[in-house]
């Protein structure tokens, strides 16, 4: 159903470190915008995010972005460059990169 894809909502990116090697990125989507996101994203994710943090991985919400799937679907394509749209990773700069704009999405 092609309503569901265009559907509106946040697109969020995770970044997980072990120290500055070892960098992992996770891309979700959610519509529920009623509760906190980072709330929402624990509970959503518990098994992930239960699975990093006991491998002693620290993880924050990095950045998200008002988008639908089809924008984190590009995102994931992409997420090889996640280093390079990260801002916990490569700083402000990163904020320009990946952006709605960019995919004419807004
Ligand atoms: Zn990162």
């Amino acid at each position: 159903m092609g309503e569901i894809t265009n559907e509106r909502g946040i697109v969020y990116l995770i970044c997980g470190s072990r120290g500055p090697e070892r960098r992992c990125h996770y891309i979700g989507f959610t519509t529920n915008l009623d509760e906190r996101i980072e709330d929402h994203i624990r509970r959503t994710k518990a098994d992930l995010l239960e699975v990093l943090t006991r491998a002693g991985v620290e993880w924050k919400i990095a950045r998200t972005w008002n988008g639908d799937r089809n924008f984190e679907k590009w995102l994931i394509e992409n997420k090889k460059g996640a280093d390079w749209f990260c801002p916990v990773c490569s700083g402000e700069a990163a904020m320009k990169r990946a952006t709605l704009k960019k995919r004419g999405a807004e």
